[in-house]
């Protein structure tokens, strides 16, 4: 009877006393129901093309110029929508600064449809791996989530990919985008290390092939530094992936 009856009535009752008290709406247009109403997912723009991360020239597929590669750069970078667009970056400033992690999980949901559908070759089984740029753990404790983790979470979930811990951030950095373009490399230079279960587990990373997620790019210096890390350890592949481009 509790089971078939009352319990989901309890749970109507909750969710009408939350809702109620604490309508979500949206975080770019105010409309009630979602942090991402229907309206803004399918509005938000969708970058048309995709640029190499070394010379930031467009590129087919988001693939590093065979002439841009370096022996410890990665391989690849994908971004899915323009940061320019004010709907994109308000969502993904208020998730971020308005501590609502759940922002990143239905990003990670919208943009793993995207993915499936338009790289395979990156989403089919025993492919890929996912790890994402962590924060340094000041960072974390003060916001109390990392959004590339629960992006990188959500992202695991939707496409069926291991989510790996492998990578830590060792040195405190600015934030990038108060940063000219010139300061941003020296910036995170050595901000990166392997966690220690990657340093003892070299079976971890040697000859796999990662999808490095992160929430927004502007130059790709981030990016790059931390699949530097990987490739050293002998990472077969780094394909970086964001939600956005700037
Ligand atoms: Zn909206
Ligand atoms: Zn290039």
């Amino acid at each position: 009877m509790y089971k078939t009856f009352i319990k989901p009535l309890f749970v109507d009752v909750k969710t009408f006393v939350l809702d109620t008290l604490f309508p979500i709406s949206c975080l770019s247009c105010g409309a009630e129901g979602g942090f991402i109403c229907a309206d803004c997912k399918a509005t938000m723009k969708v970058l048309e093309h995709q640029r190499c991360i070394v010379c930031q020239k467009n590129t087919p597929f988001g693939i590093t110029h065979p002439h841009c590669q370096t022996p410890h750069g990665a391989d690849g970078l994908i971004s899915f929508y323009d940061y320019h667009d004010e709907k994109v970056s308000k969502i993904l400033i208020a998730g971020k600064y308005s501590f609502i992690p759940m922002t990143y999980e239905i990003l990670g949901q919208m943009i793993a449809k995207q993915l499936k559908l338009q790289h395979p070759d990156l989403t089919s089984a025993n492919s890929y791996e996912l790890a994402y740029i962590p924060l340094h753990s000041t960072r974390q404790r003060w916001r109390g989530f990392n959004q590339a983790e629960v992006l990188c979470q959500s992202l695991s979930q939707n496409l069926g990919l291991a989510c790996t811990s492998v990578l830590v951030r060792c040195k405190v950095t600015k934030t990038q985008k108060d940063l000219k373009k010139s300061s941003r490399l020296k910036n995170v230079v050595g901000a990166f290390a392997l966690s220690p279960r990657a340093l003892n587990h070299k079976s971890e990373i040697l000859n796999h092939k990662f999808l490095l997620v992160d929430d927004v790019t502007t130059t790709g210096a981030t990016l790059q530094e931390a699949a530097k890390i990987l490739k050293r350890r002998g990472a077969a592949k780094v394909v970086c992936l964001t939600v956005a481009r700037d």
